[in-house]
C-alpha cells in the first residue's frame, strides 16, 4: 500500500509538444489521460511516482500535493 500523498498534475499547455511520453511511461491504469493525450490533470494521481515529470522533454509537468479535508478512520 502506498503512503505517498496523492498529487494533481499541471501541464503547461503552451510548452507541451504532445509527444505522448508521459502517458507511455505512466503506470496508472488505462484512462488516466487528458483530452490532449497527456496524463490526466483533472483528478489526483495516488501513485505519485513522478515518472511523467522526469520524462517530459520540455519539463512542463508540475504537481501539487492533494491533502484530503478529513482523515480516514
Ligand atoms: S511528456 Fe510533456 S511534452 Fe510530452 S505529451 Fe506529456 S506533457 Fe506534453
Amino acid at each position: 500500500m502506498s503512503s505517498k500523498t496523492p498529487v494533481l498534475f499541471q501541464i503547461g499547455w503552451n510548452a507541451c509538444i504532445n509527444c505522448g511520453a508521459c502517458v507511455a511511461i505512466c503506470p496508472q491504469e488505462a484512462g488516466f489521460i487528458s483530452d490532449f493525450d497527456t496524463i490526466a490533470v483533472d483528478r489526483p494521481c495516488d501513485i505519485a511516482c513522478m515518472l511523467c515529470e522526469d520524462i517530459c522533454p520540455v519539463t512542463t509537468i508540475t504537481h501539487t500535493e492533494v491533502h484530503s479535508a478529513k482523515a480516514k478512520k
